[in-house]
C-alpha cells in the first residue's frame, strides 16, 4: 500500500509491504502554493516513489478529524473545505482512504503492542492532535474525534494563562495553544522578543540558556496539567508523545512528577513514553487503519 503523510513542512511518501515494512520513501516541502500546488506535488511525489503498481490503494495520514471518510475539521487552512479524499482518488486513479494524525500515532503504538491498559496517543506539532487505542483498537468515537485535546482549554490556568490566546479555531486558551511547537515558539519570543524555532529553544537548553531553560519548564508545567486531565478522564496504561514535543527524554521523566498535584488516584501504573518514529509513525498506522476497514 501507498501512504503519504500531509502537514504544513512536509509531504512525506512511502510503500509499505502487506507486514508494514517500509519498501521504499521520498518526500518534499509542502509547496507554498494552493490547493492544486499541493495535489500536483503530491501527485509528483507518489510518481516518484520506487515500487508502486496500477493496484495499490493510498493511505493518507492529514492533521484534521476525519470524520465519515472525509475531513471535519483541520488546523491547515489549504484543505479547509476541501473534498481532500475526493480530489486525490481522481489525481492518483488510485481508491483513497483517510486518517487523522492522532487516530495514525494510536493505531502505530497499537499494533507495538506497548500497553495493557488503554493507551492515549498525543502528536504535538505545529498543531496538536490524540488517539485512543482500548482493548487493542483504535477508538475515533461517534465523530472521529476522540482525545481531540488540543482544543480543550488549559486545566488549571494561572492568570496570565487565561487571556491572549486565540486558536484557529476561534476560541481562547486552547491547549494548542500552549503545547504546540508553534506555542513553544511564541511564548519564548513573548519573553525575549526573539523568534526561535522549538529545535533552537531546545538546543538553547542543552547550553543552559536561562530563558530557554524556562519556557521549557512552564512547557512542562502545562504538559503534566494536559496529561493529567487524560489520566482523570481516561485512566491509560500509556500516553505517548509524538515526536516533534520539545525534548522528549527530559518530558518523560519529569512530566509524570507533575502529576501528584493533579490526579485524584494513584496513577503508578501510567507511562509517558515518546514515538521516536516521526512521520513514519504516521505512514505506518495509516496503512493499519486502512487495512482495517
Ligand atoms: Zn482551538
Amino acid at each position: 500500500m501507498i501512504a503519504l503523510a500531509i502537514d504544513n513542512r512536509i509531504f512525506a511518501a512511502a510503500i509499505l509491504d502487506d507486514g508494514g515494512a517500509f519498501i521504499s520513501r521520498a518526500e518534499c516541502p509542502t509547496p507554498a502554493g494552493d490547493y492544486r500546488d499541493w495535489l500536483v506535488a503530491i501527485r509528483d511525489l507518489v510518481a516518484g516513489l520506487a515500487g508502486t503498481t496500477p493496484g495499490m490503494d493510498v493511505a493518507v495520514a492529514v492533521p484534521a478529524i476525519i470524520s465519515t471518510g472525509s475531513i471535519s475539521i483541520t488546523p491547515l487552512a489549504t484543505l479547509a473545505g476541501s473534498d481532500l479524499r475526493r480530489d486525490l482518488q481522481s489525481t492518483l486513479s488510485r481508491e483513497v482512504s483517510l486518517s487523522g494524525f492522532g487516530d495514525a500515532l494510536a493505531a502505530f503504538h497499537a499494533h507495538a503492542g506497548e500497553t495493557t491498559g488503554p493507551l492515549v496517543a498525543l502528536w504535538i506539532g505545529t498543531s496538536c492532535h490524540g488517539g485512543l487505542v482500548a482493548n487493542g483498537g483504535v477508538v475515533t468515537g461517534a465523530h472521529g474525534a476522540s482525545v481531540n485535546w488540543a482544543h480543550l482549554q488549559l486545566p488549571a490556568p494561572v492568570p496570565h494563562e487565561l487571556d491572549g490566546r486565540p486558536c484557529w479555531c476561534g476560541r481562547n486558551g486552547c491547549l494548542e495553544t500552549f503545547l504546540s511547537t508553534s506555542g513553544l515558539e511564541a511564548d519564548y519570543e513573548r519573553v525575549t522578543g526573539d523568534r526561535r524555532t522549538a529545535a533552537q529553544i531546545a538546543d538553547a537548553v542543552a547550553v543552559s540558556d536561562i530563558v530557554a531553560e524556562s519556557v521549557i519548564q512552564v512547557f512542562e508545567d502545562r504538559l503534566g496539567r494536559a496529561t493529567a486531565a487524560m489520566i482523570n478522564l481516561i485512566d491509560p496504561g500509556t500516553i505517548i508523545l509524538g515526536e516533534d514535543t520539545p525534548l522528549p527524554d527530559r518530558m518523560c521523566a519529569r512530566v509524570p512528577r507533575k502529576w501528584p498535584g493533579y490526579v485524584q488516584i494513584d496513577r503508578s501504573n501510567t507511562q509517558l513514553a515518546a514515538c521516536s518514529a516521526g512521520h513514519d509513525a504516521l505512514l505506518a498506522g495509516a496503512v493499519m487503519l486502512a487495512s482495517a476497514r
